[in-house]
């Protein structure tokens, strides 16, 4: 309702007045200002002896205001962070279908190895002596990498995904140099994941897209009129973020290498197939592994993670320091370019020191409390969920491939909406609703309004049916014409839609002292 000057007298939504509690609490979801805001200035919730008064040995240069930072008692502090830990899913809350994202749990015996203080206290600058247990464990770990990609070696120092490719592309680009060519274009699947074309580009490499077929998948032959002289890599992913298994790879890998090129595998989907089939069998050069994602660590949030890379024969002089030496007392941990030997090529140096040890404890106790036979069973899980999802909604949601099975995620496209005005984005935010985290919307880019689901290899029948369950209601509803349903969505979450564009076009990353409540009011 408004006024005669056009401002809202009350409440006029239901939602509004919903909201309308004293604190603007919802019951147990609780509105949390930032700590400047709740904090109060130059107090502080414990007690520190007086300093005693030293002589300033800073010249000009000490602090000439005071340093404003904000302080609670402990539980008010303690209080903070857990009521910020709810206003987010979490795959340790419910089911994540993030589909190339693969969120799966993590168990909690990975945290108990990862804290052992053997492992977590350890300093970069040790020396190697010192910590003979953590270099023993990044070799075991590396052996498992290895078996499990029958390839040559193993960099282990990239700290995601997209930094492990940023590592395989430079060894790529070392080796042609090592034959005396230059070579200037990279090919890439239109399917792909961003990353790969942004660190073809990033290296300077011109980017050629590869079409994709009508069934999702690459043409080798379409892979062949583009190779030449001047291609130094070809960049696939493999099953790809359609969910689908290349067929063709074999074919393309051997056009790659008859044209002088490297096959760079993005294993980001490795744990769709680990156990099944090894990428160095499939004629793979370069592959990052998502530790991430493939063996668990919690990674939502952004970060931590770890992109160890392999390298086949023909790229492995070029891994990067630090490496790993196979010695005959043990393993060797090689840091500089003088402690190198014949044969022994490093690119460079990607990071400061070794890399993730707390992912590497993880994904080593992943590994050893699955077992061989466990980890290929989790691929045979993680794909066996996917197709179950995928022929229990096939019948309402529109599949771009056609109804056939999958690899380790379900795609979808917005088809599935025709007929209704509901966007994959209004049934995203309905999901939230039903405490779910939104399937990944809009990736790949080659399938219109796209709905990847990847259910992993850590959910249960029980809680696979729930979810088929909520989006099953969900289409209904839409194909009912409940359109306002969608569009006010979602209305439990502790914000409603944001303006998710201008918060990344126009971040705000300072904070600014609140305007006085506004008095005048
Ligand atoms: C996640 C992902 C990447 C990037 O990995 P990060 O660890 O997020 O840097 C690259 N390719 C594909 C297909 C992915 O799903």
């Amino acid at each position: 309702m408004l006024n005669n000057q056009g401002r809202p007298s009350r409440p006029d939504t239901a939602a509004a007045s919903e909201a309308a509690t004293f604190t603007g609490n919802k019951a147990l979801q609780i509105e949390e200002g930032l700590l400047f805001e709740i904090g109060q200035r130059e107090v502080t919730g414990i007690d520190l002896p007086e300093a005693p008064v030293a002589k300033s040995r800073l010249g000009n240069h000490g602090r000439k205001t005071e340093i404003g930072l904000p302080g609670l008692s402990e539980p008010e502090t303690m209080r903070h962070y857990v009521r910020l830990s709810r206003q987010n899913h979490a795959i340790d809350l419910g089911l994540y279908p993030l589909g190339s994202c693969t969120m799966k749990h993590n168990p909690r015996l990975n945290e108990r190895m990862a804290r052992l203080p053997g492992f977590a206290d350890i300093h970069p600058l040790q020396p190697a002596s010192t910590v003979k247990g953590a270099v023993d464990l990044m070799a075991d770990l590396s052996h498992w990498l290895l078996e499990m990609t029958g390839m040559e070696t193993v960099a282990l120092s990239p700290k995601a995904g997209a930094h492990g490719e940023l590592c395989g592309m430079v060894a790529i680009r070392a080796a042609i140099e090592a034959r005396g060519e230059t070579r200037g274009s990279v090919l890439v699947p239109e399917s792909a994941h961003g990353t790969n074309p942004a660190t073809a580009a990033l290296l300077g490499y011109k980017v050629i897209p590869v079409p994709a077929r009508a069934d999702g998948t690459v043409d080798p032959a379409a892979v062949k009129e583009r190779l030449s002289s001047d291609v130094a890599a070809i960049m696939l992913t493999n099953p790809n973020t359609c969910g689908l298994f290349e067929r063709d790879v074999v074919e393309i890998a051997e056009a790659v290498h008859a044209a002088g090129a490297f096959f760079y595998g993005d294993g980001a989907n490795f744990n769709a197939i680990v156990g099944k089939v090894r990428p160095g069998d499939l004629g793979v050069d370069a592959m990052h592994i998502n530790l991430h994602k493939t063996f668990s660590t919690p990674h939502g949030g952004g970060g931590p993670g770890a992109g160890p890379v392999v390298l086949s024969k023909a790229l492995a002089p070029f891994a990067p320091l630090p490496f790993l030496r196979r010695g005959e007392g043990g393993p060797v941990l090689v840091e500089t370019a003088e402690a190198t030997q014949d044969g022994e090529r490093p690119f460079g140096r990607l990071t400061a020191f070794h890399g993730q040890m707390g992912m590497y404890t993880r994904a080593l106790a992943y590994m050893l409390s699955h077992g061989a036979d466990g980890l290929k069973q989790a691929s045979e899980d993680a794909v066996l969920n996917a197709n179950y999802v995928r022929a229990r909604l096939s019948d309402l949601f529109h599949a771009p491939y056609g109804d056939r099975p999958c690899m380790h995620e379900a795609l979808f496209d917005d088809h599935s909406f025709e007929g209704t005005e509901i966007t994959t984005l209004d049934f995203a935010k309905a999901l939230i609703d039903e405490g779910y985290h939104p399937m990944t919307m809009y990736f790949p880019l080659v399938v219109h309004g796209a709905m990847l689901i990847e259910p992993t290899e850590s959910e249960s029948r029980a809680s696979l049916d729930l979810f088929i369950a909520a989006m099953r209601d969900l289409m209904m509803r839409a194909k009912a014409g409940e359109v306002e349903h969608f569009r006010a969505a979602p209305r439990f979450a502790p914000r409603r839609r944001l303006d998710e564009t201008r918060a990344a076009r126009q971040p705000k990353l300072a904070w600014s002292e609140p305007a006085p409540a506004a008095a005048a009011e």
